[in-house]
């Protein structure tokens, strides 16, 4: 989860003394790495995948499964076993927010040829089964977004009360400090964005109304003020960074070619996230309740708000330079290629005069504006031992500020004196259960990258209308019931040969032209799959692209199973992860319509992800049946549709 510094960490009253000093170092050291690479190009296409996953442990007795608190433990064990003994080792592992969460991805990044694609389940499943190894009895390893009972009396083991007193890192009334990750960056964060805000955090996630669920839903705080006061009727209340960054996703970063094709891919990338959010869906329980969002989005967003009240504009600027209208975390707020500026249509708070000496140093005011928005940020954590840097050889104040910025896309020069090059990082997926779901997602996202630069597609919508299809992604079932807006001519000027191949796809693209606007409302479904007369479809141009590529069999094999995943997630002909949990809890024996996740049906429902996640059952509902899924083996598969 960014930028891990070791050392002693400031109060968030030293932090901010600091503040100033942090971000003009830090604009010093992004100047040095930008003067340094910007004409860097050439590099050569490479990408990784990272996934987050949850360490659970079932009491089948008592029917209770609980988050085991060893993240730290089993990842000095990984490491140890791995990179430290063997650099080329195939795998990676990372700490992050939860001391029952890891984070793995590839151990060499992956390079530009098709058979690449075919490794990278190979390579999570390595992951998934280390990780495993190293697990005790009645524990598992689970690619959970959010753990339907986080927050939830005894949802930890061992077992700890929270401890909702001032000293301490989150104040929560029901996220114990010891769930997070004992790396003093994670506490700290905590406890400084929480100190610069002047209050907790407030998460109010929607509730699920069912047939027995109290309406309205209010729920009591009698012994505390600000809960009593921050808690909305109707919805779920949560206090804590925890609930937001203790939840797991599934992100893909880019290597580009050069700054230009970073920037482009940022921009188009960055249309194509609440797609893809929606239609990954995987967290609709929240605290012990169903909720009535299908995304983890907005809790993470809520979780890590540390704008003050003048900030948000609920009291006169006073002692703050700025209004500022999101989050931390939270969508982009402006297009970064040329191409995109047209569409940048979000008021853009910006550091002026940082803009202004990014301007005069040569940087263009795409960028400079781009990096002047994150820098309205102050930094949350700093080590004492990390003030004073050298700015020509390293970046940790300009890391400080840009990985405290957690957007959908982020753009990420190279690091000083490397040989890695600029980089772009997709961010809105949600993790999947299976290897199989997780590798069809990025792999999906890569060849969309392939697409994108082969064909020079052009997704590009104003901002703003991205903004409003971040709002709907997260609704209840939005992969089939929301409307996205969407571009409606995505071949740019020459760049459409091979697109024309698809007929229908060029017919299509001349009734859009016809039509006023550049883009429409579409469903997912249209998205992705295609509507004649309407609009080409995403999977429709990977086929085409790919029908163009030399593909090994098994390889061809393995990604034609991985679009019919997508292709069928957006259909509705399969469930998402988040439709199938709520089915799972409707049908549950102990479910009283109650929108009531209790520690039995936790129980089950977890067990039976764990169960697919290592193919010990089948589900066909949200997988598609299992022969579809087998690797070519010289016999006869269906891929036909
Ligand atoms: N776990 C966070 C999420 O679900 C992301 C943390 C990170 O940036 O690695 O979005
Ligand atoms: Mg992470």
């Amino acid at each position: 989860m960014g930028l891990l510094s070791q050392g002693s960490p400031l109060s968030w009253e030293e932090t901010k003394r600091h503040a100033d000093h942090v971000r003009r170092h830090g604009i010093l050291q992004f100047l040095h790495i930008y003067h340094a690479v910007k004409d860097r190009h050439k590099d050569v296409l490479k990408w990784g995948d990272e996934v987050e996953y949850m360490l659970v442990s079932f009491d089948h007795e008592n029917k209770r499964v609980q988050l085991v608190l060893s993240g730290e433990e089993v990842l000095e064990t990984l490491q140890e076993k791995g990179e430290r003994t063997n650099p080329n080792h195939p795998t990676l592992w990372r700490p992050e927010y939860g001391s029952y969460m890891i984070e793995g991805t590839p151990g060499q990044p992956y390079g530009g040829t098709m058979s690449e694609f075919n490794t990278v389940e190979d390579n999570m499943r390595q992951r998934r089964k280390e990780a495993t190894s190293l697990l005790k009895e009645n524990q598992a390893l689970c690619t959970i977004t959010s753990f339907p009972r986080l927050g939830c009396p005894g949802f930890t083991l061992p077992e700890f009360k929270p401890n909702p007193v001032e000293g301490g890192a989150s104040r929560s009334l029901f996220f114990p400090d010891e769930a997070i990750n004992k790396h003093p960056r994670f506490s700290t964060l905590t406890r400084n964005i929480r100190h610069r805000r002047g209050e907790k955090v407030v998460i109010n996630a929607p509730i699920f109304k069912d047939k027995n669920t109290p309406s309205p839903f209010i729920e009591k705080f009698p012994e505390d003020d600000e809960a009593a006061k921050a808690s909305k009727p109707d919805h779920i209340y949560m206090d804590a960074m925890g609930f937001g960054m203790g939840n797991c996703c599934l992100q893909v970063t880019f290597q580009a070619c050069s700054i230009s094709e970073a920037r482009y891919l940022y921009d188009q990338l960055a249309t194509i996230c609440p797609i893809v959010m929606a239609l990954s869906a995987a967290s609709p329980f929240y605290r012990g309740y169903v909720s009535d969002v299908d995304c983890r989005w907005g809790v993470i967003s809520a979780s890590v708000d540390d704008r003050t009240r003048e900030e948000r504009g609920l009291e006169p600027l006073k002692n703050n330079n700025y209004r500022i209208s999101k989050s931390r975390y939270d969508s982009i707020d402006s297009y970064l290629s040329e191409c995109g500026e047209k569409y940048n249509d979000i008021d853009l708070t910006i550091d002026k005069e940082i803009y202004e000496q990014l301007l005069q140093e040569g940087i263009d005011h795409l960028l400079a504006q781009h990096v002047a928005h994150l820098f309205i940020r102050d930094p949350l954590t700093l080590f004492e031992e990390k003030i004073h840097l050298d700015d020509a050889n390293e970046s940790d104040h300009f890391e400080n500020i840009q990985s405290t910025n957690w957007q959908t896309m982020r753009f990420k020069p190279p690091p000083p004196n490397s040989d890695i090059g600029w980089r772009v990082e997709f961010r809105p997926m949600e993790v999947q259960l299976t290897d199989f779901e997780n590798s069809a997602y990025v792999v999906f996202v890569v060849l969309l990258t392939r697409v994108i630069l082969s064909y020079k597609l052009d997704f590009l919508i104003p901002l703003s209308k991205v903004d409003e299809n971040m709002k709907v992604a997260q609704k209840r079932d939005a992969v089939l019931q929301g409307m996205f807006y969407f571009r409606k001519d995505i071949c740019k000027a020459g760049g459409n040969a091979v697109v024309d191949g698809c007929g229908k796809a060029q017919q299509s693209v001349e009734l859009a032209a016809e039509e006023h606007e550049e883009y429409a409302l579409m469903s997912i479904d249209t998205i992705i799959n295609g509507k004649e007369g309407v609009f080409p479809g995403l999977i429709p141009i990977l086929n085409c692209y790919l029908e163009n590529m030399e593909v090994d069999v098994d390889t061809r094999c393995s990604i034609l199973n991985y679009l019919k995943l997508i292709k069928k997630r957006a259909s509705g002909e399969l469930m998402t992860v988040a439709k199938w949990m709520r089915e799972f809890i409707a049908n549950h024996p102990d479910y009283k319509q109650d929108s009531v996740i209790t520690d039995q049906i936790n129980y089950s429902l977890i067990l039976k992800c764990n169960q697919i996640a290592n193919e010990l059952c089948e589900c066909p509902e949200l997988l598609g049946p299992a022969f579809r899924r087998v690797r070519y083996s010289g016999s006869k598969t269906d891929s036909s549709n």
